[in-house]
């Protein structure tokens, strides 16, 4: 899972407070050459940034591409200090900066082994390196501990979100990239993100653990989900906008530690988007 959702619009209005007609049209003026100027700079990073993305994204190995449909090998701790090792992490950062994701599995990257790679922050620079990570109980699907429902997206499952019930907090333990033994308790985001990838781990996908076909939707029909039929396809999917948590303790939604920003800035996206029509 999950990437970021980036959307293009930088447009912003002049501030001339204070300064006289004269003064303030030469000001717009000049405003509008440099901003002309920057937008137009800042339209080809962009556009850079979304052709590596997409030129990237077709190299992530995509379901159900057969390592992708079948558990990965787990690693001892010489192959997890072996130097070629920290080769492989770090282009598997590499390619998960370049799609946008915030965490990743060896297996996207073609590489056959239970690595997860995870921010807990968009922002974050460096990722968290999980090899060989175990949750006790992760297959119990009748456990009754408290639940998040999400939309998440995956970068190998293309255009495809999936509304998924995970649990809201787990239990992990696993190696650090340097073969250090770690344990640690997830809550919310990282919680997710690892149990997202663990799935790639024992071959599956947002696919298989939705709850059922009509929770599978494309991106684009998620952006339109304020014209489905009322509570399609349950209430609280319905209800429930990308980047939110649902929870079903309190029956609310909520919005991620961490990524507030990001969730004003799409929810924003969508109200202009809903204006052009
Ligand atoms: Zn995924």
């Amino acid at each position: 899972m999950m990437r970021k959702y980036v959307t293009l619009s930088s447009s912003s209005s002049p501030a001339s407070v204070g300064c006289s007609n004269s003064i303030a049209m030469v000001c717009v003026s000049r405003w509008k050459t440099s901003s002309a100027a920057a937008n137009e700079k800042f339209k080809k990073r962009m556009e850079e940034r979304l052709r590596i993305e997409s030129e990237v994204k077709s190299k992530c190995a995509q379901f159900p591409h057969r390592i992708l449909t079948r558990p990965a090998a787990a690693l001892d701790v010489k192959a997890i200090r072996h130097q070629t090792f920290m080769h492989h992490v770090v282009a598997l950062t590499k390619m998960a900066a370049q799609v946008n994701a915030i965490s990743f599995c060896g297996q996207k990257g073609h590489w056959d082994a239970r690595v997860v790679i995870m921010k807990s922050n968009p922002d974050m620079k460096e990722f968290e390196v999980w090899v060989n990570p175990e949750v006790a109980g992760y297959d119990d699907r009748n456990s009754v501990a408290p639940m998040y429902g999400m939309w998440e997206n995956c970068a190998s499952c293309g255009a495809a979100s999936a509304w998924v019930v995970r649990p809201q907090s787990i239990q992990v333990q696993g190696y650090d990239e340097y073969g250090n033994e770690k344990k640690e308790v997830l809550n919310g985001i990282r919680a997710r993100l690892m149990m997202h990838e663990l799935d790639h781990l024992q071959g599956k996908t947002i696919i298989q653990q939705a709850l059922g076909p009509d929770f599978v939707v494309s991106q684009s029909a998620l952006a339109q989900k304020d014209l489905w039929a009322a509570n399609f396809p349950s209430a609280e999917a319905h209800m429930t906008a990308p980047m939110q948590f649902f929870d079903y303790v309190t029956n609310q939604t909520i919005v991620p530690p961490g990524f507030e920003w990001y969730f004003l800035h799409m929810m924003q996206q969508q109200f202009s988007d809903l204006r052009i029509k």
